[in-house]
């Protein structure tokens, strides 16, 4: 069976049936199929007017879904772990994003890998750059562990 590899982030900023937000995100990583590798589980400033603290990780993971596919397994663990879907910003029990695939760029309907906003993101790219240090973004060809260096540096996207 021909197989994709993916870089999925991990976010939680509520308690849950399973505890806290890292129980959270450690219960949503027990979840997904085909776990290669899972970053160390990182606590974050909140981002926006939500003031509760994240807890977040990557994991690497092997899957014979498409992109599309995929994306609806994880909203249907995302419903499981009781995601309130409507507000942008709002506080939720778990959050899964699809931030690299090995087949490069993809984009549909609902839909955009890379995703848009991780260049700009410290608590995706820690957890990334830790277990996909050499990954390089297919737009613009920097590694994770580039990109991570520059928000750590705080310089934006050239
Ligand atoms: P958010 O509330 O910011 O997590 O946005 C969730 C929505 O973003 C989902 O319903 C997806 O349809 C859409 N989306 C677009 N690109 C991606 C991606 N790479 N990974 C996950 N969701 C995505």
């Amino acid at each position: 069976m021909s197989s994709s590899t993916y870089a999925i982030a991990i976010g939680s900023n509520r308690w849950g049936r399973h505890g806290g937000p890292v129980a959270e995100v450690r219960a949503a990583v027990a979840a997904l199929d085909g776990v290669r590798a899972v970053a160390p589980v990182m606590a974050s400033a909140p981002l926006g007017p939500s003031l509760r603290r994240y807890a977040n990780t990557v994991a690497i993971i092997d899957s014979a879904l498409g992109p599309a596919a995929l994306l609806d397994a994880l909203k249907a663990i995302e419903r499981r772990f009781g995601r309130r879907r409507g507000r942008r910003w709002g506080s939720r029990v778990i959050d899964l994003d699809i931030i690299l695939w090995s087949g490069g760029c993809w984009r549909s309907p609902g839909l955009v890998v890379p995703h848009l906003a991780f260049r700009e993101r410290a608590f995706v790219l820690r957890p990334l750059a830790a277990v996909a240090a050499r990954w390089r973004d297919p737009v613009g060809g920097r590694t994770m562990r580039q990109l991570q260096q520059m928000v750590d540096h705080g310089r934006r996207r050239a």
